[in-house]
């Protein structure tokens, strides 16, 4: 069963990695353009404050559990949630599913060059793959339409949008009807560890939860931002008495 948790004003899908794939399965074919974000911690504070974020995460289509803080917070809630869906694991399931039916994906986002690679490396982990198109995510407003019209003309029913929390986000709802791609999905990193530019935890720390102390000690520059976990704790709790 798939059940919707609100955690600090957004709507969170509560389901299973394999739950979310057979939904997207549906939104490949049923004709409509569907937006998927993956909620972590970070997004969920940021929302608090960003008010076009938060509609748009609470109207996408579907918005996934990312990371042990979101898990954290359904459980503290009372809710259930079966388990963490990374927008990372969730991108590598769709690219490894994609030759059966021959879908077509781009890529879009992370700095120049850095799509490409991950492209060689989706080609190598994934036989028979179909990566349509790739663009870098450093661009100003005027490029935008050149680029809808270079993704539209490559067709494809995939699109991976890479350009950082709340970019990717807000790109891809002001541009979801004319892109018209059936599915598309802000996420973040994924082409930077795919071209090997940042690594993935271990799985020891993935599963000891510790992902974000990795990305924080691998990249001091983000360390600061590693504030917006204890405040996502004490918010999240402090919503709870209010209920
Ligand atoms: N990025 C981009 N365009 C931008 C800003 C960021 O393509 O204007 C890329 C960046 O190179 C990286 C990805 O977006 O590959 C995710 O960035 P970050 O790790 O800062 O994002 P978050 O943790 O917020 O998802």
């Amino acid at each position: 069963m798939i059940n919707k948790v609100e955690i600090l004003g957004v709507n969170v899908d509560s389901l299973t990695m394999q739950e979310a794939i057979d939904r997207i399965e549906k939104f490949y074919d049923d004709g409509k353009a569907h937006l998927i974000a993956t909620a972590n911690a970070e997004m969920l504070m940021r929302a608090t404050h960003d008010e076009e974020l938060k509609k748009i995460l609470n109207s996408a289509d579907l918005v996934v559990p990312d990371g042990a803080g979101t898990v954290w917070a359904a459980h503290h809630l009372g809710y259930e949630m079966p388990e963490r869906v990374a927008g990372y694991d969730l991108a590598q399931e769709l690219m490894k599913r994609s030759p059966i039916k021959k879908r077509r994906i781009y890529f879009f986002g992370s700095a120049p060059g850095v799509a490409d690679k991950a492209k060689l490396k989706a080609e190598e982990l994934y036989p028979g793959i179909k990566i349509v198109g790739t663009r870098n995510g450093f661009f100003s407003e005027s490029d935008e339409e050149k680029i809808i019209s270079e993704i539209k003309a490559a067709k494809p029913d995939l699109l991976l949008v890479a350009l950082g929390v709340p970019k990717q986000e807000k790109f891809l709802a002001t541009h979801l009807e004319k892109l018209n791609v059936p599915v598309s999905i802000g996420v973040g990193g994924t082409f930077d560890v795919m071209a090997g530019v940042m690594k993935r935890a271990p799985k020891w720390m993935q599963r000891a939860k510790l992902e974000w102390l990795f990305r924080a000690l691998l990249q001091p520059k983000r360390a600061g931002r590693l504030i917006a976990l204890p405040k996502f704790v004490l918010k999240v709790h402090s919503s709870k008495q209010k209920s």
